[in-house]
């Protein structure tokens, strides 16, 4: 079961004494703060529908109750909520989000809503039962339910803000769940649900959805960084209000209406920097960010983001390399803004952005906002030409489901660059996107007959990765072909599935040519042209398919005048029978048969345990790591940590092959841990750390590297340990060594 909500739905009704109306004032009272929320004028109209979608979704969900005891009414009303305040959209998503779990979980159905609200509610209703109905049992079908999201935004992209709303709440609210089903929602939403919310512009339900999942998968990191980041904040608003002390006079003398606010960073991005750049919380946490936000006419907020950015400089030095102008060019998305990074003069670099609030408004609820402003066609022209690009990939008949995902998520996360075709029109290409993306985002025939390319006037390969602001033009022969290795070096979806499509297409060809072949051969041996004989061929040769047997005979690869031991009886192929192999017993059936009961986890380090595992290289896991077991395709079980860095992938797509696991007997056991560190050079200080590791600990070395350079040192260790309280200890002691500046554990 996937859904959060059904799971809630169904729990039992807890057994404490229930005030039935103190309740109802709290759902009469809750209501009232979703009314209020609403931005913008309500006709009675309007009233009149919330008011009977609140009716209606109270009545259906009456006999339920959340895990957490309180009333599932709670919850849609939650939800609506978050739409009309953190998204700000209108009464049909109001109604829709009060709704969206009726049809699902309750006596109601689709037919009844479009009675009830009309086709338009009822659509989005349609697109989120859909989407939560999905199972998670094999990768093909969940990659399949990711396409079915998806799809959803062709319909209504208000099915997906309403999906977001609902996803946000489940996260707020998911103490009450089990911590299995919490580390599976959590990835869930890691993998799938902020990027979407990344991608539609919605920076803080994306910074949130993040947050939330790392405080349930990594509970001790998120708290020791969020406790850090409430330290600092005194500190922070001290240092930022005396930087923008200068800047506000200006500004007040040349008469502007604005707003400057300091922007505290989320847990998750605070996380996600150290490790991606093996840095400590302090040197991400250094750099402050300031956003200036001004009031102006729309004719002159490009304009004054510059007069702005003038006035900043003016008093700090800029960082050249870090100017972003996405104002002239907003990024595909939608987000527009002008950024930059100064010095002050206590030496701390702060970015700050300036932007109109207009943009500041796109940039917190995205999608939203672009419909407010829909007057202002050409703002909404980036993001619509987004939007069509995901529609274009979405209507592409056939093709396989997990290709299509990794295909797609490659474009939901990278940064965007922008190129120019030889007359000057723009095109926004994916970072890393080759000549061959650049062919096929202009027209699949081009991309298709493409040899080459002009990148700025000069001839580069096909693989060649495009950089923001070239101009390229296409060269083609009508005699190309797509080939199996332009697949390695495309990255857009459009470009991976166009180049399927013709290689698919090829194939096809070929086995058109393969099948006369085969047909030819069973009427020189005298059999039958029919689909048992072709059937017990496809199982000779193991082809997935007639299809497959086929193809390979063209290309030579099956033979069929060499078979051995061929026997025609009565028109029927007579083949010898060809032994299974044993070890075709798939690991999960022989996991399944040790360990009997499918419940029970695995335990690791235990002597009595008959199933091969391993520790995964990729996080290194030792004894009191939070860890998982995933059934591997030919090494048997691999131990996980938690927050390996392919947990998120593995255990959101390949749900069905995580195996629970805990550690046991874990004194008898030792492990190989690395530490590294680094601080300033003191004679002496080698020895010091290596004492520690050896006699005081007692522990093992197996190697230890120093490097030394300009009076700063850095080493690694490796050494045996016994488990992670071993290994903190052993930690602590080396922080506590004069000279040491920072000690870590090392991952891989
Ligand atoms: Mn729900």
């Amino acid at each position: 079961m996937s859904n959060p909500d059904a799971a809630q739905g169904k729990a039992p009704v807890q057994k404490v004494e229930i005030d039935l109306e103190k309740e109802k004032a709290e759902i009469l009272l809750r209501y009232r703060g979703l009314l209020r929320s609403i931005r913008g004028v309500r006709t009675p109209e309007d009233s009149r529908l919330i008011r009977k979608a609140f009716n209606i979704a109270l009545e259906a969900h009456k006999d339920q109750r959340r895990k957490s005891g309180e009333p599932y009414i709670y919850h849609p009303i939650a939800v609506a909520r978050i739409c009309a305040e953190e998204i700000g959209l209108g009464t049909t998503s109001v109604v829709a989000a009060l709704l969206h779990d009726t049809v699902e979980d309750t006596d109601l159905t689709l037919d009844d809503v479009k009675d009830l609200f009309g086709p338009t509610v009822a659509t989005i209703i349609d697109g989120l039962t859909k989407i939560s109905g999905m199972q998670f049992t094999t990768d093909s079908i969940q990659a399949e339910n990711f396409r079915k999201v998806l799809l959803t935004l062709a319909q209504d992209v208000r099915v997906i803000l309403v999906k977001l709303a609902d996803r946000l709440h489940n996260m707020r609210t998911l103490d009450s769940m089990a911590r299995d089903k919490q580390l599976k929602i959590a990835s869930e939403t890691l993998f799938l649900y902020a990027p979407l919310a990344h991608r539609l512009g919605l920076y803080n339900i994306k910074s949130e959805l993040e947050d939330h999942s790392l405080r349930f998968k990594e509970p001790a990191i998120y708290e020791d960084i969020n406790m850090r980041l409430k330290k600092g904040e005194a500190v922070r608003k001290r240092f930022i209000s005396r930087f923008i002390l200068p800047i506000r006079e200006a500004m007040d003398k040349e008469g502007f209406a604005y707003e400057i606010k300091g922007r505290p960073k989320s847990v998750h991005s605070i996380y996600n920097k150290m490790l991606k750049k093996h840095v400590s919380f302090e040197e991400v946490y250094d750099v402050f960010a300031v956003r200036i936000i001004i009031d102006t006419r729309n004719e002159l907020e490009k304009a004054d983001c510059w007069k702005v950015y003038s006035i900043v400089t003016d008093y700090y030095q800029p960082n050249p390399d870090r100017l972003r102008d996405w104002i002239s060019l907003p990024k595909a998305n939608g987000y527009e803004s002008l950024h930059t990074t100064v010095m002050s003069p206590g030496g701390r670099w702060v970015e700050v952005q300036i932007r109109s609030k207009r943009m500041d408004e796109i940039a917190e609820m995205g999608l939203a906002a672009h419909y407010r402003y829909k007057d202002d066609e050409e703002h909404t022209n980036a993001l619509d030409n987004w939007l069509n690009r995901i529609r274009e990939v979405l209507e592409e008949p056939g093709g396989n489901a997990l290709d299509f995902v990794n295909d797609f998520k490659l474009n939901l996360f990278s940064d965007e660059i922008v190129v120019f075709t030889p007359n000057g029109e723009m095109r926004n290409l994916p970072s890393g996107a080759t000549a061959l993306d650049f062919a096929f985002d202009i027209h699949s025939q081009i991309g298709r007959q493409c040899i080459g390319a002009k990148v700025n006037h000069k001839l580069v390969p096909l693989s060649q990765p495009l950089k923001s602001g070239d101009q390229i033009e296409v060269i083609t022969s009508k005699k190309q072909q797509p080939k199996e290795d332009w697949l390695t070096y495309v990255v857009t979806a459009k470009a991976r599935h166009r180049i399927k499509q013709a290689l698919r297409d090829q194939k096809r060809k070929l086995a058109v040519v393969g099948r006369e072949a085969v047909q030819r051969q069973l009427r020189t041996w005298g059999a039958k042209v029919d689909n048992p004989n072709i059937a017990a061929l496809v199982e000779h040769f193991r082809s997935s398919s007639p299809m497959d047997l086929y193809y390979q005979v063209a290309r030579g690869k099956h033979v069929l005048e060499t078979i051995q031991e061929l026997q025609i009886r009565g028109g029927r192929v007579v083949l010898p029978k060809i032994k299974r192999n044993e070890e075709e017993q798939s690991l999960e059936e022989v996991v399944a048969s040790i360990r009997g009961d499918k419940g029970a986890p695995l335990l690791i380090g235990d002597d009595l345990q008959k199933i091969d595992y391993q520790l995964s290289d990729c996080c290194n896991p030792i004894a009191g790591d939070d860890v998982f077991g995933f059934i591997s395709v030919g090494e048997g079980i691999k131990i996980h940590r938690v927050n390996c860095p392919n947990a998120v992938q593995l255990m959101s797509n390949f749900a069905y092959r995580i195996v629970k696991a805990r550690w046991k007997g874990k004194d008898t056991v030792e492990f190989l841990a690395g530490i590294r560190f680094s601080g300033i050079d003191d004679v002496g200080l080698v020895n010091k750390i290596t004492t520690i590791i050896s006699h005081e600990h007692n522990v093992n070395m197996r190697a230890i590297s120093f490097e030394s350079n300009d009076g700063i040192f850095a080493g690694k260790v490796m050494a045996y340990v016994h488990d992670t309280d071993h290994l903190n200890a052993l930690m602590d002691k080396l922080k506590r060594v004069r000279g040491v500046r920072s000690v870590e554990r090392v991952d891989h």
